[in-house]
């Protein structure tokens, strides 16, 4: 289990991380999120041992996870992390940087091996290709397959699709995920993407001014969320009469208190998000026909 036990730490002045504890278990699979800032990337660099903590302790099982003054090579061996910035070596091939920490001693196996992770991050047909010449998205499906070469304990990723574009981005997602849950690699995620989270993690946490605000299942953040924060990382909300709900759980009725003037309609493919104005302020709600501007509606929670 990893075990992080009140952990703070700042760059400069300013705290990132203020005393931040939480568990992960064998196998989990947990999302950090929180606005640009909020110190995601952060949390992954110090469970890998980037920077040493100004204060707490981080666990894998016995094992305590300590930084650079305490450690000649950043990393434990049972940890793989993929930075946002992932640091390939481009003047060799993508088989070549996916075995590059695998063992020459049986090269049969390694090239099955290599096979496999080829597959998992769907590059077959670019084996032979230098990597210098491949595109951000295919670079980063590189960096993935080669931080599971050796199969990791865990693995850390950093927003690991946001150079993915979105022809490949749900197959690849699904192919990674699936994979890291066969093999039981417990995998900590920092995303803004909620479809890397609603399908795939077990648990989510979100930091907040250097805390963590909320942490639990998607399932219970996504029905309850607790304020607006949360609420807009999944969808479009309302906050009407201080009750939070998403666009989709509102629908159009004949009459009701709530009254809106619709102000635009969003094509958004199977439905339209309605943009309309109730009492002064913007709401939306879905509709599966496009609304006209300046049309009365009334509207209901569902
Ligand atoms: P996120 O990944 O959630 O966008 P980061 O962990 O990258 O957030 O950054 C958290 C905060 O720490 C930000 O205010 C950022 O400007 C600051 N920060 C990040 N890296 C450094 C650094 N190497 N030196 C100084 N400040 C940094
Ligand atoms: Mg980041």
């Amino acid at each position: 289990m990893l075990q992080v036990k009140n952990i703070s730490f700042r760059y400069k002045k300013q705290a990132v991380l203020n005393n931040i504890s939480f568990n992960v278990k064998p196998g989990e699979h947990l999302s950090i999120i929180g606005e640009s800032g909020s110190g995601k990337s952060t949390l992954l660099k110090l469970l890998y041992g980037t920077y040493d903590l100004h204060e707490g302790h981080i666990f894998w099982n016995d094992f305590e996870i300590l930084g650079p003054k305490y450690n000649l090579i950043i990393g434990p061996e049972f940890m793989k992390y993929v930075a946002q910035e992932f640091d390939l070596m481009p003047f060799i091939t993508v088989s070549e940087n996916i075995g590059a920490f695998l063992s020459n001693f049986y090269p049969e196996e390694k090239q099955e091996r290599i096979n496999e992770l080829l597959d998992v991050v769907e590059l077959k047909s670019f084996a032979k290709t230098k990597v210098k010449e491949l595109s951000g998205g295919q670079k980063q499906r590189v960096a993935l397959a080669r931080a599971i070469a050796k199969q990791p304990e865990i693995i850390l990723l950093d927003e690991p699709f946001s150079h993915i574009d979105n022809f490949k981005k749900q197959s690849l997602r699904r192919s990674l995920f699936k994979y890291l849950k066969e093999k039981n690699i417990t995998c900590i995620v920092a995303t803004h993407d909620k479809n890397d989270v609603l399908s795939f993690s077990d648990n989510m946490i979100v930091l907040h001014n250097s805390k963590i605000m909320a942490k639990n299942t998607p399932q219970k953040l996504y029905n309850k969320p607790k304020n607006k924060l949360i609420a807009s990382f999944f969808e479009e909300f309302n906050e009407i009469d201080g009750k939070i709900s998403y666009a989709n759980q509102l629908e159009v009725v004949d009459k009701s208190n709530l009254k809106t003037i619709v102000k635009h309609s969003y094509y958004k493919g199977h439905y339209y998000l309605i943009e309309a104005d109730l009492n002064g302020e913007i709401i939306f709600f879905e509709h599966n026909t496009q609304l006209e501007s300046g049309k009365i509606v009334f509207v209901n929670h569902i």
